[in-house]
C-alpha cells in the first residue's frame, strides 16, 4: 500500500490572497544540474520541516526552483524604490520568486523565496540569476547577524544550479532560498501609491498591520500607528547594525523593510578599523550609505513610507502631513535611545539615568583617531574590568589617550559598585569576539567558488556563536591584515 508523501511545507499565502495587483505569477527557470551546498537545519527545525527531505533529491528540487512544492503559488512582488535617492517606480523582483507563506513551529507567518531563480517581468535587462560566491555570502552573513541578535532574513538553502552566469567572469550560479517575517519593503508601498488602483495602498497597508503591527489597530488612528511602529523598528535595527559595526551598504527604499529585519545582503560588509565615513560597495561614491550615515538615511527613507500613507492618516492633507512629520521627528530620539541603551551595554555601565554621552563619544572618537579596530577594543574592555588593561591597550599605537579616557569609564563603573565579574560577563554577551571579516568571507567564498566547502563550513561555525571565545580561533578574531588593501563590495551579484 502507499501512502502519499507529505508536502514539503504547508503554505498559506496571504499575500497572494490579498494583494492582487502587487505580483505576477511566474516559474522558476529550470537548474540543469541541482547540488545542495548548504542547508540550514537549525531554520529547517524551526520551520517544521524535515531536513533530510530537503536533502533529497525531491527537496533540492523545489530548492532549486525545479519542482513547484505542493500549494505554492509562486510569484514575482512587484514594488518600486529610490536607488541611490533616485526614484524607480517599477523594479519588482527581477530574479527571485515568493514561493509562499508558512507558519513556522512557533506560529510566525514566514515568506519563503529563491532568489537567483531566473528572470520575470520584473527583469528588466538583468539575467534573473546569482553566483554561488554572492549566495552562499548572503547565507553566512545573514547567520552572523542572526547569532548576533539582529532581526534579519535568513537562508534556508544555497544549491549550485549547474548553470554558468557571466558576471567579470563565468561563474558557478546558484539559488538561495530566503526566509523572512515578509517582504514587504518600503517600496511596496510606493509601488501601490504609484498605482492606479486606489484601495491598493489601504489593502498593503491592513496587510501589513495583520502580519507585523497588529497592535495598530487598537489605536485610535491604525495608519498612524502602524506607521510609528516601522519607524520604532527601523529605529532598533539600524541601532543595531552601528552597535556591531554593519554596513548594510545599499538602503535604497527597496531594501528597507516594514518588519525591520535586515534584508538584501549585497555589498554590506563589517567595518575593522571605526570611522564613520566606512564605505565599502564599488558604486557608493559620494558616500550616501557609509556607516555613520545610515540612521539618517533609514529616516529619510521612512520620509517616503508617510508619504504613500499620507491619505490614510487623514483626509485633509495639513492635518496628515502634521501627524506624519511628528512621528518621522521623532526617529533620531529613538534611535539614539536604542543606540545608547546599546552602548551602555557594550561598556558595562548601568542603564540608568546618568548621561554617558561624552563618556560614549570621546571612546569613538579616539578609535577613529588611532583607526582601532572597532570589535576588537569592546571585547578586549571585559578584560581590563577583570583586571588587565593590556589587550585594550595594545590595540592604541598612543595608549596615554586610553589610559585617560579608560580613568573616567572606570571610575564610573566603580560607582556603580557592581561584581566586576558579573560586568564583564554581561559585556561579553553584547560584545561579539568573531564577525565575519572581510578577508576571511572572501577567502571562504573564492574556495566555494572553486569547489571547496571546507573553508565557508569553518567560518560558519565560528560566526554562528560570536560571543564564545574558543582556542585555535584566534584567525577569526583579526581584522583584516594590510595586505587585503581596499575592500570593494558589489550590487546585483
Ligand atoms: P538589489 O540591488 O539586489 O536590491 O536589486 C535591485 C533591483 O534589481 C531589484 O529589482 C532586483 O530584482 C533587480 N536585479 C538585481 N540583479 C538582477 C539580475 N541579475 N537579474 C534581474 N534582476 C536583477
Ligand atoms: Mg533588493
Amino acid at each position: 500500500m502507499s501512502v502519499a508523501a507529505r508536502p514539503l511545507f504547508a503554505f498559506d499565502s496571504s499575500y497572494v490572497r490579498e494583494l492582487g495587483g502587487l505580483y505576477e505569477p511566474w516559474q522558476a527557470a529550470p537548474a540543469p544540474a541541482p547540488r545542495l551546498l548548504a542547508l540550514n537545519e537549525e531554520l529547517a527545525t524551526q520551520l517544521g520541516v524535515d531536513a533530510d527531505a530537503l536533502r533529497a533529491p525531491d527537496g533540492v528540487a523545489v530548492l532549486a526552483g525545479n519542482a513547484t512544492p505542493d500549494g505554492a503559488s509562486p510569484v514575482a512582488q512587484a514594488y518600486a524604490g529610490h536607488q541611490f535617492g533616485a526614484f524607480s517606480p517599477s523594479l519588482g523582483d527581477g530574479r527571485a520568486l515568493l514561493l509562499g507563506e508558512v507558519l513556522d513551529v512557533r506560529g510566525r507567518r514566514r515568506d519563503l523565496h529563491l532568489k537567483g531563480s531566473g528572470r520575470t517581468p520584473f527583469a528588466r535587462g538583468g539575467d534573473g540569476k546569482a553566483a554561488v560566491g554572492p549566495m552562499l555570502r548572503e547565507y553566512a552573513i545573514g547567520e552572523a547577524m542572526h547569532a548576533l541578535g539582529i532581526p534579519t532574513s535568513r537562508a534556508l538553502a544555497v544549491v549550485a544550479t549547474g548553470d554558468q552566469v557571466a558576471r567579470e567572469t563565468m561563474l558557478p550560479g546558484a539559488v538561495l532560498t530566503r526566509v523572512a517575517a515578509s517582504h514587504l519593503r518600503v517600496g511596496t508601498f510606493q509601488y501601490a501609491a504609484a498605482h492606479a488602483d486606489p484601495t491598493l495602498v489601504r489593502r498593503l497597508a491592513d496587510h501589513a498591520i495583520a502580519r507585523h503591527h497588529p497592535q495598530a489597530v487598537e489605536a485610535e488612528n491604525p495608519y498612524l500607528a502602524f506607521f510609528e511602529g516601522v519607524v520604532d523598528a527601523q529605529a532598533s535595527l539600524v541601532a543595531r547594525w552601528m552597535l556591531v559595526g554593519f554596513i548594510h551598504g545599499v538602503m535604497n527604499t527597496d531594501n528597507m523593510t516594514i518588519s525591520g529585519e535586515t534584508i538584501d545582503y549585497g555589498p554590506c560588509a563589517f567595518m575593522d578599523a571605526f570611522d564613520p565615513y566606512t564605505v565599502f560597495s564599488s558604486i557608493d561614491y559620494g558616500g550616501r550609505y557609509a556607516y555613520g550615515n545610515q540612521p539618517h538615511i533609514a529616516q529619510w527613507n521612512l520620509g517616503w513610507l508617510a508619504e504613500t500613507l499620507l491619505p490614510l492618516f487623514h483626509v485633509e492633507t495639513e492635518t496628515a502631513l502634521a501627524a506624519a512629520k511628528d512621528v518621522l521627528q521623532a526617529f533620531p530620539g529613538r534611535y539614539h535611545e536604542y543606540w545608547g541603551h546599546g552602548m551602555r551595554a557594550k561598556l558595562g555601565l548601568a542603564d540608568g539615568q546618568r548621561d554617558d554621552g561624552a563618556l560614549i563619544d570621546d571612546l569613538l572618537a579616539l578609535l577613529h583617531a588611532q583607526r582601532v579596530d572597532f570589535t576588537s577594543c569592546f571585547r578586549a574592555l571585559s578584560s581590563w574590568v577583570l583586571g588587565d588593561a593590556t589587550r585594550a591597550r595594545s590595540l592604541f599605537a598612543e595608549p596615554a589617550a586610553f589610559d585617560a579616557w579608560s580613568d573616567r569609564w572606570r571610575a564610573q563603573l566603580s560607582s556603580e559598585a557592581h561584581d566586576p565579574q558579573a560586568i564583564a560577563e554581561a559585556m561579553d554577551q553584547v560584545n561579539p569576539v568573531y564577525i565575519p571579516r572581510n578577508h576571511q568571507v572572501e577567502e571562504a567564498l573564492a574556495a566555494a567558488t572553486a569547489g571547496d566547502l571546507g573553508p565557508f563550513r569553518r567560518l560558519l561555525d565560528v560566526l554562528v556563536q560570536p560571543f564564545d571565545e574558543r582556542p585555535g580561533l584566534e584567525a577569526y578574531a583579526e581584522p583584516s591584515p594590510p595586505s587585503f588593501g581596499v575592500y570593494r563590495t558589489f550590487c546585483g551579484t
